[in-house]
């Protein structure tokens, strides 16, 4: 018989399901016993373990590495003492989608099949839970990365028109994009990667509450007119990367609504308390008044790397900024070149994967409650650490903690130093950050699987390693 035809797929499916299915066991286990398993450091070797050669392995030792060699060494945010950054933890549910998303093989930049419906769903669902109308557009991205650049690239063209698709940034006025003090580096990135540089961007003072100065926010609006310089957008954070904080969105939004600026909402993770219990659920008040809103499914929602969404209230607007169908790609009348909605209209790539699976089962299997409970767990869970920490003679809190965000400073010994300790005896993960130039210790608490004895646990091997 021929290769022709042969050459990729199990020659035997029978071998192949057996393997697959140790495979899955081996996946099933590490999910079940991730309490069991802290971050733990790649071994020396690992570039070598993996290096690739040209010689082709046998499915069962590809499997073993997979499994044994690689599968362990994840970033560990799988663990309930996982806290640094801002990491979700994935779910077995999720995994399972992915699976079935991998075996479809959908490319979910156009044409009229199932998955579109899907994704679609998706966004109908945050466009609800934002307040936004049913009229809004969406899509679902990497990231909030990717989102900003979505929203941001939307913001200029209903600025400025199709003379931006046509000519770029040298055929407009300088523009100038207004956020906090302590807006996440997303924001200039987005910014560098649009042709403004990092100058369009105007950090504005914070108040005591950590939020955004609106006094400070309205001088800079004046002396930027005056020079001539055209303000873009003003970036309301929901959920401070740093400390959780939420901007006075309402008070964003009503100086917006009169100075006709396009309001965007950066809420990669704190958007998502908006589910959760009062007080938490207000922090947000006013986010359906935005232009635009950048979210995360892989941090505060739990689904598997990689997927954020980007909202957007005005669909026609989102559609012109990023249209284009050569001839190869024209709508057609019927078959699966059909259909009216076309994701590669609304972003910038043109083939992608579906990551909506993951996010739709999770939402069908769980449901917004039992998702907005364990939010409201973990704001409660950050409470109690800042009170452990306040009640602590080695430590000292650095900020009241808002939402998910515990921050404090060790009163002997070096934030980067405990943290590595702390990580490397495997007892907790807290990343570090520079609060008032000081160094702090940081848990942000983005965690399904954490408990209030994990909270308990987490600061007494602190203060082990503090004295
Ligand atoms: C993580 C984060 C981002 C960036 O989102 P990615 O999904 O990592 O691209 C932006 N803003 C805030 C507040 C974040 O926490």
């Amino acid at each position: 018989m021929t290769k022709e035809g042969h050459r990729l797929d199990p020659c035997d499916w029978e071998d192949f399901s057996k393997e697959f299915h140790g495979l899955l066991d081996a996946c099933l286990e590490r999910m079940r016993e991730a309490r069991q398993r802290p971050w733990q450091p790649k071994p020396d070797n690992m570039a070598e373990t993996v290096c690739l050669d040209d010689a082709p392995l046998d499915l069962d030792k590809v499997f073993e590495k997979l499994t044994k060699d690689i599968m362990p060494y994840a970033t560990g945010g799988t663990h309930p003492r996982f806290f640094g950054w801002v990491q979700g933890t994935g779910l077995p549910v999720s995994v399972a989608a992915d699976l079935i998303a991998s075996t479809m093989n959908s490319n979910c930049g156009g044409r009229d099949h199932g998955a579109t419906k899907v994704e679609e769903a998706v966004i109908n669902w945050i466009k609800n839970i934002a307040g936004f109308p049913e009229s809004a557009s969406g899509i679902l991205t990497t990231g909030t990365s990717q989102a900003t650049i979505i929203a941001l690239s939307v913001a200029r063209f209903k600025r400025f028109g199709s003379i931006i698709r046509q000519k770029g940034v040298a055929a407009i006025p300088q523009i100038r994009v207004y956020a906090a003090k302590g807006v996440h580096s997303c924001l200039g990135k987005a910014l560098e990667v649009m042709g403004h540089g990092r100058e369009a961007l105007k950090l504005v003072e914070i108040n005591e509450q950590g939020q955004m100065d609106l006094e400070k926010l309205k001088t800079a609006l004046l002396e930027d007119e005056k020079q001539g310089i055209e303000p873009l957008a003003i970036v309301a954070t929901a959920g401070s990367v740093n400390l959780g904080l939420y901007d006075p969105i309402e008070d964003l939004a009503t100086l917006c609504e009169r100075k006709n600026i396009w309001l965007h909402i950066d809420g990669a993770f704190g958007f998502w308390s908006r589910l959760a219990d009062e007080p938490w659920r207000s922090l947000s008040h006013g986010i359906e008044r935005a232009s635009s809103i950048a979210c995360d499914f892989h941090k505060w929602m739990f689904v598997p790397y990689d997927c954020g969404a980007c909202l957007i209230r005005e669909r026609e607007i989102h559609k012109q900024t990023f249209s284009e169908r050569p001839t190869y790609l024209a709508p057609q009348q019927a078959g699966l070149g059909g259909g009216d909605l076309w994701y590669c209209d609304y972003g910038i790539e043109l083939s992608r994967g579906f990551r909506a699976l993951k996010v739709w089962a999770a939402l069908r299997f769980y449901g917004k409650k039992a998702l907005g409970d364990v939010i409201t767990d973990n704001c409660k869970q950050a409470a109690y650490m800042g009170k452990l920490v306040e009640a602590s003679p080695h430590l000292t809190l650095a900020f009241p903690v808002i939402s998910n965000v515990c921050c404090f400073k060790s009163n002997n010994g070096k934030a980067e130093d405990i943290a590595a300790c702390l990580q490397l005896s495997g007892d907790v993960v807290f990343s570090t950050t520079i609060i008032n130039n000081e160094s702090c210790l940081r848990a942000a608490i983005v965690n399904h699987r954490t408990t209030r004895e994990d909270i308990v646990q987490a600061i007494k091997a602190l203060e082990r390693c503090v004295i």
